[in-house]
């Protein structure tokens, strides 16, 4: 039986292993606050359950057994389960070749890392970028160099080439909700085209569009050439299927899928079944429309209230779908202490360090998502949040 304290004066087993290697703390899961106030979480970058289309899943998931179970059940190509992997391939204009479906698109990415990075590669990455990206980089001991974003995505001009890659997320960013324009899609279409740069192009937020026209993908806008596209089915039926995808040139899948047969055999067929029952019976659209109007209201109950409460010299962005708004406190100010203050008050955020590159950026940052948060709780959880920027602003500092 293990009993606390087994590992006696043995080093507990993480010990040797390096910082950045070490379990990502998982806000998915949540951090539990127990004291009297119901903690408001905008750390969590998940869907609220109301958003999930269980009823609609269970029936899905039921079929997928019934037609196929015999191969869902057992183990499938390593690919992605083939009917999926077409429909896949078909809405993108590709060979099923060129696709490869994955338990979740950090998988993917994870995998595309492993293959394309090696110690001291220098990639591209928006500054801010998504945390878990940053990881994979160190994992690799690789160096990610954060481009300067504004209101219209990373900057193309401030690409320092040459880069293994460059990463960017750009539609409705993690962590700043912000979204590339299209001219400067088609400038980094260009340079993936004409083989300057590769651009590894994540893009699981593109559907969950509040409002406006949606803008092609940069792998769309370079034909395919120079770009690996990853999207994922988490934002827009459930994250719990683990279902998402990569798609890029052949022989690079190819090699993908000779590492992901070492690791995982092949990824769950039944999730994947269950997805393209999903789509089959024209759930997907209706599905979409329905997230996107909840969130709306989520991200409209938190613009409003970001406009009414927050101190002068406080500036956020406004993103037009996704899951996540940006916070650039008042000069001066330190997310980090307004943290740590937040999360005794019951309101929690992640800190805007997390998603740059240590020291790099973001002490003055924060992140909300506001996908897990009631309307109602999103307006008490920033009224909250702007009480206590306040006090700390006026705190005076001791010299
Ligand atoms: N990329 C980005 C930008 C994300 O925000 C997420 C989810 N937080 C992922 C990839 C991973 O999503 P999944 O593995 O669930 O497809």
């Amino acid at each position: 039986m293990i009993t606390p304290g087994a590992w006696g004066n043995r080093p507990h087993p993480w010990a040797g292993v390096r910082e950045n290697q070490r379990p990502a703390p998982n806000r998915a899961g949540g951090g539990i606050y127990t004291g009297p106030m119901a903690t408001i979480s905008f750390a969590r970058g998940v869907p609220a359950p109301e958003l999930l289309p269980v009823e609609e899943l269970a029936d899905c998931a039921r079929a997928a057994i019934e037609r196929d179970g015999p191969t869902v059940l057992n183990y499938g190509p390593v690919g992605g389960y083939p009917p999926l992997r077409e429909w896949i391939a078909e809405r993108h204009g590709v060979d099923t070749r060129q696709v490869l479906v994955t338990n979740g698109s950090l998988q993917g990415l994870s995998l595309l890392a492993a293959v394309l990075l090696d110690r001291g590669s220098r990639i591209l990455v928006e500054g801010p970028t998504y945390d878990r990206a940053l990881r994979i980089a160190a994992r690799h001991e690789a160096e990610p160099v954060p481009v300067p974003m504004d209101e219209d995505g990373l900057d193309p001009d401030a690409l320092e080439l040459p880069a293994a890659f460059l990463y960017t997320i750009p539609t409705f960013q993690n962590p700043s909700g912000r979204t590339l324009s299209l001219e400067r899609r088609r400038r980094l279409a260009e340079l993936a085209r004409n083989g300057e740069m590769l651009v590894v192009e994540d893009d699981p937020y593109a559907l969950v569009r509040f409002g406006g026209e949606p803008l092609p993908s940069i792998y769309e806008l370079a034909g395919g050439e120079g770009v690996v596209h990853s999207f994922s089915f988490s934002k827009i039926v459930s994250p719990g299927l683990r279902v998402g995808y990569l798609v890029g040139p052949a022989e690079l899948i190819a090699g993908l899928e000779a590492l992901a047969v070492q690791t995982y055999l092949a990824p769950g067929q039944l999730a994947q079944a269950t997805v393209l029952e999903f789509l089959r019976r024209g759930l997907l659209e209706p599905n979409v429309e329905r997230v996107a109007a909840q969130l709306r209201e989520r991200r409209d109950a938190m613009l409003e209230t970001f406009e009414q409460e927050l101190p002068e010299g406080t500036s956020w962005s406004r993103p037009e779908g996704g899951y996540f708004a940006w916070l650039d406190l008042p000069p001066g100010s330190d997310a980090a202490a307004l943290l740590a203050r937040a999360e005794q008050e019951g309101v929690t955020f992640v800190n805007g360090s997390d998603f740059f590159p240590p020291g790099q950026g973001g002490s003055g940052s924060a992140r909300l998502a506001y996908s897990f948060v009631s309307p109602a709780d999103v307006r008490t959880g920033v009224t909250r949040l702007a009480g206590l920027l306040r006090d700390l602003r006026s705190t005076p500092v001791a010299v």
